[in-house]
């Protein structure tokens, strides 16, 4: 008899918000049932959620904010969606939650050239950013994938790493500024242009890279950087990860810290992105080790020599066994073809699980290696796929055809992050931790440090309504 008090109450408090919300928004601001599109509960990691009671797209802080205290009122769930671009899950409904999208918020507001920085609202693609960052003669860093349909909201709350994270750090390097909506309506606007600011202590870090859990961000202050037109790009074989290591240093001495990507690629990657990624293998695919190393710059050509005198002293002293260097455009994306050839790596390769972890630099090789013995060990024969964004202790693997030899999903995931734990490493780098990896989270987390998270969390939103089952 409880149980159908509560369920009357709850579908009661559901209708009693889904008028409030249509009111707010209009008739076409809302969608709730079958008129909600399926592809908006799913990410592109696959995961499904649960059952949205309804979808709406404010179109400002205000009109979020009004969402939000109608949602708060009546005890309904809200998860945030930005481009669903996202690899752990974070996005996917929760059942009878309200799915927020940022998609109406996607102006960008100002440039201002003077202090090299961008004001945007959360919803505005990564591209359209990196297009009228050029447009306007300046560079927006962040780089990844998925630019064409990720969103600056989503990239933050994900804190976005991506190609180019070892010259200009991540998402969180590059926010000045943030405006964000927390469960209960406030707003908080945090929108600091000054890099100096000690006004008390940040609170921008506590939502960014915090997938939506904490507040939902609605506007951003981005910082650009002046002076980038072109890359220097090469492709190089090596001996080993050792190999690989030496030759990072290197670069960086050399060319002054203006190495932007150190893509890592073991011949078990290189040789598959080759044959199912109908790529030219501008070496032959037959080393142990491949390095895609790029050098952005304000002239490249000038900066060329010094880029081939670092590769020819490289090559001297056995760091390098064979090497291309890249003479136009067309041919720096031909290179890249070969590291992002991974989406097309993922279909060819299912059933499959694809890991996203870091390992502390100089332990990355023997990390490899321990992982590598340990699945073979475990299931004889299992595709083993590692590359990586090495230079910033970034490591992927994909473990593919995973029904062929046995490999059970949760074996397969015990034996990978309990030897990233024990390398000193993260279970997650850059994708961050969604439903996917909630799981694995103390492997990287001590006990203190969760408590922590949800003490905050609970202060923020103490019936935990925001992003509900996410993360922590
Ligand atoms: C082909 C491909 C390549 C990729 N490469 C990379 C890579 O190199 N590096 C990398 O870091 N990631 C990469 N990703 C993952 C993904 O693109 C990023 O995580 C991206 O930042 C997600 O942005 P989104 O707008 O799609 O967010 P969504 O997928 O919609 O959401 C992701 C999380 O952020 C939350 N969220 C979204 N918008 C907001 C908001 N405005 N406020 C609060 N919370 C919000 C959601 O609730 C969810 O938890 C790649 C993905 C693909 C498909």
């Amino acid at each position: 008899m409880s149980g159908q008090l509560t369920s009357r109450s709850h579908d009661m408090a559901a209708a009693a918000a889904l008028s409030e919300l249509e009111a707010l928004l209009g008739a076409g601001g809302l969608k709730s049932g079958a008129a909600i599109d399926p592809a908006s509960v799913r990410d592109w990691s696959g995961e499904a959620g649960g059952t949205p009671l309804a979808h709406v797209a404010p179109r400002s802080t205000a009109e979020l904010s009004a969402v939000m205290r109608i949602c708060a009122a009546h005890g309904l769930p809200v998860v945030p969606q930005g481009g669903l671009s996202g690899l752990a899950g974070g996005a996917v409904p929760s059942d009878g939650c309200v799915l927020v999208s940022l998609s109406k918020m996607a102006e960008i507001e100002e440039i201002d050239l003077s202090s090299g920085q961008m004001t945007v609202q959360a919803g505005v693609p990564l591209q359209t950013v990196q297009e009228r960052a050029a447009a306007a003669g300046m560079f927006f860093a962040l780089d990844l994938g998925a630019r064409g349909s990720c969103q600056i909201g989503g990239a933050i709350a994900t804190n976005a790493g991506g190609n180019r994270v070892l010259r200009y750090g991540m998402m969180r390097d590059l926010v000045l500024g943030l405006e964000v909506v927390l469960m209960d309506g406030t707003v908080l606007p945090m929108m600091n242009r000054m890099p100096k600011n000690n006004a008390a202590m940040d609170l921008k870090p506590l939502f960014i890279g915090s997938e939506g859990t904490m507040g939902i961000v609605t506007r951003a202050v981005l910082k650009l950087h002046p002076g980038v037109t072109g890359a220097n790009a090469a492709l190089l074989a090596l001996p080993d990860f050792d190999a690989a290591l030496s030759l990072l240093q290197m670069a960086q001495r050399a060319l002054s810290s203006r190495v932007s990507a150190f893509e890592l690629m073991w011949n078990d990657y290189y040789a598959a992105a080759v044959e199912h990624g109908g790529l030219r293998a501008p070496v032959p695919a037959e080393h142990p080790v491949y390095v895609l190393v790029e050098m952005l710059g304000a002239d490249p050509e000038a900066d060329r020599p010094a880029f081939e005198a670092m590769l020819e002293a490289a090559f001297e002293e056995g760091l390098i066994l064979d090497a291309v260097i890249a003479q136009n455009e067309r041919e720096v994306e031909s290179f890249w073809a070969l590291r992002d050839a991974i989406s097309e790596l993922l279909v060819h390769y299912k059933p499959k699980i694809s890991f996203d972890v870091s390992v502390p630099l100089a332990r990355l090789g023997a990390c490899v290696e321990t992982m590598r013995a340990a699945l073979e060990a475990a299931f004889p024969g299992l595709v083993q796929l590692y590359f990586g964004h090495a230079g910033d202790s970034n490591l992927h693997l994909v473990t593919g055809h995973m029904d062929r030899y046995g490999a059970e999903e949760a074996a397969v995931e015990e034996i990978v992050y309990g030897i990233v734990r024990d390398f000193g490493g993260s279970v997650s780098a850059e994708h961050g931790i969604g439903l996917h990896k909630k799981r694995w989270l103390s492997y990287s987390r001590s006990p203190g440090e969760l408590a922590l998270l949800r003490a905050m969390k609970a202060v923020l939103d103490p019936k935990g309504l925001l992003n509900p089952g996410k993360v922590i």
